[in-house]
């Protein structure tokens, strides 16, 4: 069950790397976000000229430990561990969490609630596997000749990227 849901996800990241290559055309550039320097300080929540935000949260899916107790779900101490708001870090109630097979849950977001904030990439980088970060959602972003969240990023994390790879996931094979 588990390979299944990693499967479907990494299929549709897939599908919107060839949506942003086929709109833009190789010889563009876009910018994106490299998740390995961004500090998580929540400016690309704010800082975006779009309102929500391009920028939204990512689940790379091979490394999550679909962990009971998901430290970029949960608020530190929750009161207990189930999907109550007062449990939850994220502000806006999108990520999803989805019991699999004991003991094991699935953690996926819903796009359209994600505002960017980074609260979830945090708790999950900082106590978990890292699984969650950043990325400006090319479906979004009008690619704006200098992007406002690339000015006041304070991690230099934002930079031009060919538009035929204009995204920078992280994965397991990673070594920063
Ligand atoms: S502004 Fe930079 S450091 Fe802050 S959350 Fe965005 S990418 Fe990360
Ligand atoms: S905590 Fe912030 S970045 Fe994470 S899913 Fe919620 S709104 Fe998006
Ligand atoms: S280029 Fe413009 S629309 Fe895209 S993330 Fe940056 S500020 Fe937002």
């Amino acid at each position: 069950m588990r390979e299944t849901a990693r499967t479907a996800a990494m299929a549709g990241l897939g599908v919107l790397v060839g949506g942003i290559a086929l709109k833009t055309g190789a010889s563009h550039t876009v910018w994106q976000i490299d998740p390995y320097k961004c500090s998580w300080c929540g400016l690309c929540a704010t800082a975006c000229v779009l309102q929500p935000s391009a920028v939204k949260c990512v689940q790379i899916y091979p490394m999550c430990g679909y962990c009971k107790l998901c430290t970029g779900y949960f608020e530190p101490e929750p009161n207990a561990l189930n999907t109550a708001a007062e449990n939850q870090l994220c502000p806006t109630g999108a990520i999803k969490r989805r019991a699999l097979e004991d003991p094991y849950f699935e953690y996926s977001i819903e796009e359209e609630l994600c505002i960017g904030c980074a609260k979830c990439v945090k708790g999950c980088t900082l106590f978990g596997n890292g699984s969650f970060h950043l990325q400006i959602r090319h479906d979004r972003c009008v690619n704006c000749n200098e992007c406002s969240i690339a000015v006041v990023c304070p991690a230099q994390a934002i930079s031009r990227v060919p538009a035929d790879q204009p995204y920078k996931f992280k994965s397991r094979e990673h070594h920063a």
